[in-house]
């Protein structure tokens, strides 16, 4: 990791790729640039993330601003991603322009990466956190996304309209439990944005509110995707299996086999209730 590290902070430091950096062995960092990687390397001995002080991480190819206002985007919610598109791969012919709400959207990883991997994606993103809205909005103009995003800026739902629906729903909330705190390594604990982390003492608190509040907005048949904390992943699972308005649960794993993220669909016909 330590190597990893230095790699990216010597690459965005001259401009490059990071795997780049060992093809470039004739060239040499300016004075200049060279005064900048001291304080970086001390920042990073003293544990801050590497996307932090370079202000930047990848995330399915897409190159994103972050700041310590935003959750770091992992690989595991490349994952989720991955799961959402092909879901709409699957349903193409009867979605023709799917609505995707992505909740809590942080740098707005999740939403610009569907957006720009599904050109028919018609992208919500929300957040409560004004920092997140704004990096996003960044991010979506950087990336020539910002027409085909639009932004809402509020807790969970209630960032949206009544009459707004959707034909997939996904998040990546936090899911931590302050319990579990100390369980973190030093690098996220201390440093990424705490609200983006922990969702009260048993890490399911946001989980229950999206889980709760999703099937108003979405169409009938659409997808509820969410990321999973692995040890509660049955738990979250177990809240919608055989329930009345829920089908098809589903828990994916990930690279590693751990269960990360829970599909469910929306019942076609809800009593009372046709969306
Ligand atoms: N949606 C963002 C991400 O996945 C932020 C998630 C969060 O802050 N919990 O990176």
């Amino acid at each position: 990791a330590a190597r990893h590290d230095a790699e990216e902070l010597v690459s965005r430091l001259a401009g490059i790729k990071r795997s780049e950096v060992h093809l470039r062995r004739d060239r040499s960092l300016d004075e200049k640039r060279w005064a900048k990687l001291e304080p970086w390397l001390d920042r990073r001995a003293a544990g801050e993330p590497v996307q932090y002080i370079t202000g930047r991480a990848a995330f399915r190819g897409l190159d994103l601003e972050v700041n310590p206002g935003v959750l770091i985007p992992r690989p595991e919610t490349e994952g989720l991603v991955e799961a959402v598109l092909g879901i709409l791969r699957a349903e193409a012919a009867r979605w023709r322009a799917p609505r995707v709400l992505d909740l809590g959207t942080g740098s707005g990883a999740i939403a610009l990466a569907i957006a720009a991997e599904w050109p028919g994606a018609v992208v919500t993103a929300t957040d409560e956190s004004e920092i997140a809205i704004a990096t996003t909005r960044a991010n979506a103009a950087a990336l020539g996304l910002a027409a085909r995003v639009r932004l809402a800026a509020g807790d969970w739902f209630s960032a949206l309209g009544n009459g707004d629906r959707f034909e997939v729903i996904v998040a990546n909330p936090p899911y931590i439990a302050t319990g579990e705190r100390s369980l973190l390594p030093r690098d996220v604990r201390d440093f990424e944005p705490d609200g983006a982390l922990y969702s009260g003492p048993s890490g399911l608190q946001d989980t229950r509110v999206i889980v709760d509040g999703a099937p108003r907005y979405l169409v009938a048949e659409g997808v509820l995707a969410l990321e999973v904390a692995e040890r509660r992943a049955a738990e979250v699972a177990s809240w919608l299996e055989g329930r009345p308005g829920w089908s098809a649960v589903r828990l994916l794993d990930d690279l590693a086999g751990r269960p990360r993220v829970m599909l469910a669909r929306r019942e076609g016909v809800v009593v009372g209730d046709r969306g």
